[in-house]
């Protein structure tokens, strides 16, 4: 199976959740009106496209309807297809450069969404693209999370470096900068912690990791990827709120949107945070996380079954 025929597997639940409730209304209606448009945004609302994102969405298709670019129903699938890709894009194709040494990643997010299998995947990814990748283990708070991504780095091909589960993460963001530079890594990408209950410790322990990481290797990080779990919907939103405050994200990963008929999210996190989506998650397996790009996932969304 070719990776768009995956995407369109993985997004078959918000297919169905969005886009075929979508088809349903136009074809249940034999002219636009204001019942049709209510009915519209309960389906948009459902799929978490959220209230923001939904109401210009909708402020969009009524201008259309006056312009007479939409006059029947059938052509509001189309515009709508187009406003989502458009809404989608955006800076996602920006890959992170590195001026002499390892290019840098930090991945930050709360525990559960995804962050150390989405470490596994990147290192797999760029690994297949011939660079030399390593991992710092830096959610030293879990010992299962230092365990968990030594695997991912044995399965992706990547060296780890890791201290022992309660010390000091920044410690370990400065050796792993300085074993990058050493090795010559084209890469190295640091997991962090995520623990939210005690978020204010949490946010300025990435702060500090963060500063270490620059004054070690000036430029770096790179890139700060914040993962976000696709199925949780609103409370994705608010926690890249909380995120993008104390670090400086760059771009964001969405995972299992496969998991999810609520896979609109992705609009609201896109169009309501200003952040790009980078990368998305819709599986489990080594190659199931790719490159985002809008036009494809709108396509994906919207293709027949
Ligand atoms: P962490 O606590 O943030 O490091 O989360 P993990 O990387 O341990 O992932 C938590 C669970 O989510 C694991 O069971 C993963 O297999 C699963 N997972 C991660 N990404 C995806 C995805 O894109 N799709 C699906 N279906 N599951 C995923």
């Amino acid at each position: 199976m070719g990776f768009f025929d995956r995407l369109k597997e993985g997004l078959s639940k918000t297919r169905k959740g969005f886009t075929e409730k979508i088809e349903q209304l136009v074809t249940g209606y034999a002219q636009i009106d204001e019942e049709f448009l209510e009915d519209l945004e309960a389906v948009l609302l459902s799929a978490d496209v959220g209230i923001q994102t939904t109401g210009s969405l909708l402020a969009d298709i009524r201008q259309a309807i006056k312009a007479k670019q939409i006059e029947t129903p059938e052509q509001l699938t189309p515009f709508l297809r187009e406003r989502i890709s458009a809404l989608l894009a955006g800076g996602e194709d920006a890959q992170p450069h590195a001026g002499e040494g390892p290019v840098v990643i930090m991945v930050v997010g709360v525990n559960g969404v995804g962050k150390t299998t989405t470490i596994g995947k990147l290192a797999h990814y760029y690994r297949d693209q011939g660079q030399k990748v390593m991992l710092a283990a830096g959610d030293t708070f879990r010992a299962a999370a230092i365990d968990q991504l030594e695997i991912w780095g044995q399965r992706g091909g990547a060296e780890i470096v890791k201290h022992s589960a309660g010390s000091d993460p920044a410690a370990v963001a400065f050796d792993a900068v300085q074993a990058a530079r050493a090795r010559k890594a084209d890469l190295l990408i640091i997991d962090t912690a995520g623990r939210l209950h005690t978020k204010s410790n949490l946010m300025e322990e990435l702060k500090k990791v963060h500063r270490v990481i620059a004054r070690e290797l000036p430029g770096a990080p790179h890139e700060v990827l914040l993962v976000l779990d696709g199925t949780t919907g609103q409370n994705a939103l608010s926690q890249a709120r909380l995120f993008k405050e104390a670090v400086q994200v760059s771009g964001v990963v969405v995972t299992k949107l496969d998991g999810t008929a609520k896979g609109g999210v992705i609009v609201a996190i896109r169009a309501e945070l200003g952040l790009p989506v980078k990368w998305i998650g819709v599986g489990e397996g080594m190659d199931d996380l790719r490159p985002f790009v809008a036009e494809d996932f709108a396509e994906a969304l919207f293709a027949d079954k």
